[in-house]
Parts: C-alpha cells; structure tokens; sequence
C-alpha cells in the first residue's frame, strides 16, 4: 500500500503509460468513436470522413437511426432543407444521391429512407449495428487518477462485453430511450412500474392501432409529442380520450395557429383546440400524476397537485409523453461538468435554458460549449440538450462540424460556429405565450421545465410593448 495514501496528496498520481501508449506513443492512430447512428452521429460520421479521421459508428439498434424508426410514422416540422448535414450532402452527392425536396415535412421512415440510410451505407462497416455501449472509460485509469489522463487512449465497454479503444468520443446518442417519468414531481408516481404505460408516439393509426381502439385512453404531458398521440386518437371510433396536463390550461400546447411561423406546427395546435372544444377529448388542467394502480374497472391514475387537492381517471390504456432527460451513466467514469437543472454541459446550459429564452433562436455553438473536462468526450445531439425540449437536428449538424474540427485540431474551424435555424418562435405581444409558443419542433415542452408558472426574463421588448419576441 502506497505510504502516501492518507497525505497531503490525496490521489495517487504515478505516471502511467498504457501499452497502448507504449506502443504507438499516443493515440492519434486510434479511431474517433461515434456512439449512435442517428442523424447527428451520422452526420459526425460525415465530417469524420471528409477530414479523412478514422472513425467506428456503434449503433444499439439492428438499424440505423433506431429511434427516429420508432417514431417513423410522425411527420416532422421542419423541412428537408434543415434535416440535411452540409458534409453529408457532399458526400451523397459525389456519390449520385439527389436530394429530396427541400420544403418536404418528411415523416421519420422518410427521413431514414431517403437520407440516413444512404449516408449510413456510404460508410460501410464502420457502422456497426447492434453495438450498444453500456461503459467508457480510459484505458487504466479511473475517474480519479489525473496524471497522463489526458494521453490515455478512451476504453469502450458494448453490451456483449467487448471492448475497442478510441482516441475521442462524440456521444450521439440521444435520449428517445430514457424517457421521463410519469410522476409529477420528476419522481416515478406510485405503482408507475407495475402497470403497463405506453411511452411517447406510439403508431396509433398504424402497427399499435389494435392497442387503442375502443379502449379508454389516458395521454399525459403538454408537448408536441401528446399533441401528435391525441390527433391519432381522434381517428378513431369509440375511444374516449383524455388528455392530462399539469399547467391550468393548454395555451402553450395550442401554439400560435395560424400566426405560427411553422405552419405544420400551427395546425396541429389548432386541430387540438377544436377537439378539445368540441368534447372529443377530456382535458384534464392540474393534473399531477401521483399514483397508478389496476382495478377491476381498469388503471386508475390519481392526480395530487401541491395543495392536496386529488382527482381520479380510470382508463384502459395510458400513454405517458412527458418528454425525455438524458442519460449520462455510460459516461460515469468520465469527468462531466453538467448543469444541475438541464444535465447538458455547463457552458451550454445558458443558452438554451428553457426558462430564459423566449425565442427559437439558439445562438450558434460547438466544441467549446460541449468540452467537459475530460478532453476528447463530447456529447452531441439531442443528448447534449440535457432535459432542453427545443433540439433541432440543424443545431446538432453544426455541434457536430465544429467538434470534428476540433478533434483535428483546427480551431479556427471549430470556433467559426454559424447556424441558420427556422424560426421557431411566434413573435407575441404577450411575452408569455411567446415563451410558451417556443416549444421545440415536435419534440414540444416536455418533462416539466415549463409546465409551471415561470420567472420570465425580459427579452427585447418589455412584456407590455408588444415589440417583437427576439428583440
Ligand atoms: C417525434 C419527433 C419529431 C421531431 N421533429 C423534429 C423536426 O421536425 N426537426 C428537427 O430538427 N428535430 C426534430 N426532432 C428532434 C431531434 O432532431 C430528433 O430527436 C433527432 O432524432 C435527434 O438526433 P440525434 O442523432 O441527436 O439522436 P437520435 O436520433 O435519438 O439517435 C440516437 C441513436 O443512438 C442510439 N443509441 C442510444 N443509446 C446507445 C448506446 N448506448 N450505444 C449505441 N447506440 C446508442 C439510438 O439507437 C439512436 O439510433 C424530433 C424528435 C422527435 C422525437
């Protein structure tokens, strides 16, 4: 046992080099791992190539963009021209790929179809399907050990127990499979693990249609998740349907209708209201999810708000599409530096912390924003957003070039970070429905950061003036 153990210096710090090291001396020969091969992954995977940085795509599911496949019925908002990666696109289209409409809303199958799937197959076998990762770390070091940390070749741990090493690690991968809770208070509700609840988007009109029809249907959440699961119910024929919220009225899920600059998103805003007026569906206001329990009579899920106050709905079937968070735990051995309300990096956190933007305008950003202190570990995509609902694909396109660029070391490139995204706010003369309509593309508010009266920042123009929402 080292006698310096219980000293001033806390931490042994003997200098360590891995036979890796050894070996080669660095770790410049090994690839850059890209965790997921959704359209963020692939992306990176696009400017890995075009740079000529070695690189492996491990993907957890038997396809590519697995999680754009499970909500491969949903149309999305934003048009193809938004949807495509600049580096991706050359690289298609050097290979005799034409690029679909650019106005085009694909539906997610389209969007893997007609783009990822092509983009992937350029890649070849440096896309690996079924290859989930469950740990990383770095080759014989833990999190604490410092000295030469930073020289340490990255060490990649699969579900199947193989492990690969890697010289830097760009984490794509998302967080469609941690979902939020049903529980209110960010907490799971009682009984929420012993019954059967549905989790966001299911193919309601399609493959789960059997699942809905003539059942009692429960959808929780305010986003634009539960509004495209509600228009599917409508559809159908002796399915009544109720749809719970925690804030005291659906504003924000309505959007702007027709004033929205998106009009797809608009629309489905407006379609909701009309539902909901009509009787279709059962809005239920301050509704906070506390317990689940089977009855004879079927699953009867109990609202607590904070006062005490309860109410009760007893359904067939529940869907819970309260958003997402990410998860962090294959990255446990790694130092992170997250923000404690959103769980994306700390640098990024202000800048789309859904509590203080009003507006769809993220300011550029790339590998400065995304560093932690563990050098080479970047995490990407939706995942970087942390619990942030107003993800857009243009957005990771742009983390990704920049973080590539900085992996090979050009930081003029890594830092020139532009972004052109769609407005995705309506300008409002009442600031808050104009933080309200600022819901993400489809993903909408989700998880609660906003289901709740909010401290509004002033933004541009005072709440009053009326003046434009992104002053
Ligand atoms: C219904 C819906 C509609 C949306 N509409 C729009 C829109 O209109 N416009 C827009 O810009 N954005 C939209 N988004 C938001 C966002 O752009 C998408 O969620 C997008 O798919 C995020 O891309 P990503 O690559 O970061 O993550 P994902 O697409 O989630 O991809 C992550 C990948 O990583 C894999 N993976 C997960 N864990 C592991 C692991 N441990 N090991 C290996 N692989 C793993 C997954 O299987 C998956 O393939 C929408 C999102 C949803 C859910």
């Amino acid at each position: 046992m080292s006698d310096r153990c219980c000293g001033t210096v806390a931490v042994e710090i003997e200098q360590f080099a891995t036979p890796q090291q050894a070996a080669s001396g660095q770790t410049g020969n090994l690839p850059v791992v890209v965790i997921g091969a959704g359209p963020v992954g692939l992306a990176a995977a696009a400017h890995l190539a075009e740079r000529g940085i070695d690189f492996t795509v491990l993907e957890a599911g038997d396809r590519v963009a697995a999680s754009v496949a499970q909500w491969g019925h949903v149309r999305v908002f934003s048009p193809y021209r938004y949807n495509i990666d600049a580096a991706a696109r050359r690289l298609l289209e050097a290979d005799g790929w034409s690029a679909p409409d650019p106005d085009w809303l694909p539906t997610g199958a389209e969007l893997i179809d007609d783009y990822l799937a092509p983009l992937a197959k350029l890649f070849g076998d440096k896309v690996r399907l079924g290859a989930k990762v469950s740990a990383i770390s770095r080759l014989g070091y833990d999190r604490v050990r410092t000295a030469g940390r930073d020289q340490a070749p990255f060490l990649i741990r699969l579900a199947d127990g193989t492990e690969l090493q890697a010289r830097a690690i760009i984490d794509a991968s998302g967080t469609y499979t941690s979902p939020n809770v049903l529980g209110a208070s960010g907490l799971p509700a009682h009984g929420e693990h012993e019954v059967f609840i549905d989790h966001a988007l299911p193919d309601v009109l399609g493959a789960d249609r059997d699942r809905y029809e003539g059942k009692r249907v429960l959808v929780v959440g305010a986003g634009h998740s539960a509004a495209t699961t509600l228009l599917a119910l409508a559809e159908l024929e002796n399915t009544p349907i109720t749809w719970a919220i925690r804030a005291g009225n659906a504003t924000r899920t309505y959007g702007g209708g027709e004033a929205d600059a998106l009009p797809a998103r608009g629309a489905l805003g407006t379609r909701l209201r009309a539902h909901v007026t009509s009787g279709r569906i059962q809005l239920l206001t301050g509704f906070f999810t506390h317990r689940v329990h089977t009855t004879n009579e079927g699953v009867e899920v109990i609202s607590r708000d904070p006062s005490g106050h309860e109410q009760t709905v007893t359904v067939d079937r529940i869907v819970s599409a309260t958003g997402y968070r990410p998860d962090h735990s294959i990255a446990a051995e790694l130092r992170l530096d997250l923000d404690p309300m959103l769980g994306s990096p700390r640098a990024l956190a202000p800048l789309i912390d859904p509590n203080q933007h009003s507006c769809g305008t993220v300011p550029a950003h790339g590998a400065d924003e995304l560093a932690h202190p563990e050098p080479g570990y970047y995490a990407v995509g939706v995942k970087s957003y942390g619990r942030a609902p107003t993800f857009l694909m243009a957005t990771g396109y742009e983390q990704v070039r920049s973080v590539v660029a900085a992996i090979a070391g050009d930081w003029e490139a890594a830092r020139d970070v532009q972004l052109n995204l769609p407005e995705t706010g309506v300008c409002s003369s009442n600031l808050a429905e104009a933080q309200e309509q600022r819901v993400g593309l489809a993903t909408g508010i989700t998880g609660g950061l906003l289901a709740t009266p909010l401290p509004l920042a002033t933004v541009g123009a005072s709440a009053e003036s009326g003046g434009g929402c992104c002053g």
